[in-house]
C-alpha cells in the first residue's frame, strides 16, 4: 500500500521493454516517492520485471493483471486499486503491424486500435472521474513519432497513433479545467522487443497487391535509412524513462 506523501502510478504493459523500465525506474526512485503498480496482460511474463525491481518488489512496486483490450480487465484492475486513487496513469501497451494493407485483414487491424486507441480510451474513462473529483492527477500517453508522420506501410499502426493523438488533444483541454494533466510522449526508435518482432516481419513480408516503386522505396531506401537511424540515434528503454521520470517530478 502506498505511504503518505508517495504518488500512486499505474502502468500499462510493463511485461517488456519501454513499459518494464519505467517501472523499475520509478520503483527504484531514491527518495521512494512512488508506489508503482506495473501491470501486464500475463502475469507468467512477471520474472524479467520481478528481477530488474529487486528489492523494490513488494514495496515500491506491486503487480496487477490488466489487459487493455478488455473492459472487464480494466474495470477489475482499477477497482483493485485502493480507493480506485491513481495519481499518474501511464498509458505504455501497444502494438505494431507492419505490411500492404491488401495483405492485412480487418481483424488484425481492429486488434492494433483495440489496444492502441481504445486500450488508451478505455484506461482514461475508467480514471477520470476519481482525479476529476480530486482534481489532480497526470495521464501520459505513449505515442510514437509515427503519431506525427505517416510511413510507408505502417498505415494501420501510424493511423492508430493519430488517432489517440486526436484523442488526447480534444482531453486534455478539458482535463486542464480539473487539474488534470494529459502529456503524450512521441519517442523514435526505441531498442526494444518491438523493434525485433518488427525486423522480423520485414523478413517475412510478403507484398501482395503493393506497386514496384512503392516496393522499391521500401526496401532500398526507407529500411537501410530507418536501420541507419535505429543504429545512430535509437533510444534504449532507460533513455525513455528517465525522460518520463524528469517529467512527472
Ligand atoms: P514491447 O513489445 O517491448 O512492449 C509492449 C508492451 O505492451 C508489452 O508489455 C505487451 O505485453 C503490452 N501489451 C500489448 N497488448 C496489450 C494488451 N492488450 N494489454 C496490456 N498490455 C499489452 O514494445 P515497446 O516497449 O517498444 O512499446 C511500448 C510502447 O512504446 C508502445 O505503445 C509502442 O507503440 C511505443 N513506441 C515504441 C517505439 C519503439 O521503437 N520500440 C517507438 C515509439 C513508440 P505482452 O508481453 O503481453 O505482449
Amino acid at each position: 500500500m502506498a505511504n503518505s506523501g508517495q504518488k500512486v502510478v499505474l502502468i500499462t504493459g510493463c511485461s517488456s521493454g519501454i513499459g518494464l523500465r519505467i517501472a523499475v525506474t520509478l520503483a527504484k526512485d531514491e527518495k521512494k516517492r512512488y508506489h508503482v503498480i506495473a501491470t501486464m496482460r500475463d502475469l507468467r511474463k512477471k520474472d524479467k520485471l520481478v528481477e530488474a525491481a529487486g528489492d523494490a518488489y513488494g514495496k515500491t512496486l506491486m503487480l496487477l493483471p490488466l489487459d487493455v483490450c478488455s473492459d472487464d480487465s480494466v474495470k477489475q484492475c482499477i477497482n483493485n486499486v485502493k480507493d480506485r486513487h491513481i495519481d499518474i496513469l501511464i498509458n505504455n501497451a501497444g502494438v505494431g503491424l507492419l505490411g500492404p494493407v491488401e495483405s492485412i485483414s480487418i481483424e488484425e487491424m481492429k486488434r492494433v486500435f483495440e489496444t492502441n486507441f481504445f486500450g488508451v480510451v478505455r484506461m482514461i474513462k475508467e480514471v477520470m472521474p476519481d482525479m476529476k473529483k480530486r482534481r489532480s492527477g497526470h495521464i501520459m500517453v505513449m505515442s510514437s513519432v509515427m503519431g506525427l508522420q505517416g510511413v510507408v506501410f505502417n498505415d494501420v499502426y501510424t493511423a492508430s497513433k493519430f488517432a489517440m493523438e486526436g484523442f488526447c488533444e480534444s482531453m486534455a483541454v478539458q482535463l486542464m479545467k480539473f487539474n488534470i494533466r494529459l502529456s503524450m510522449i512521441e519517442p523514435g526508435p526505441v531498442h526494444t522487443e518491438f523493434e525485433t518482432k518488427m525486423m522480423e516481419d520485414v523478413a517475412k513480408m510478403e507484398y501482395p497487391g503493393a506497386d514496384a516503386d512503392t516496393i522499391r522505396y521500401f526496401k532500398d531506401v526507407y529500411l537501410p535509412s530507418s536501420i541507419d537511424i535505429f543504429e545512430a540515434m535509437g533510444q534504449m528503454p532507460d533513455d525513455i524513462a528517465k525522460c518520463i521520470k524528469k517529467v512527472i517530478e
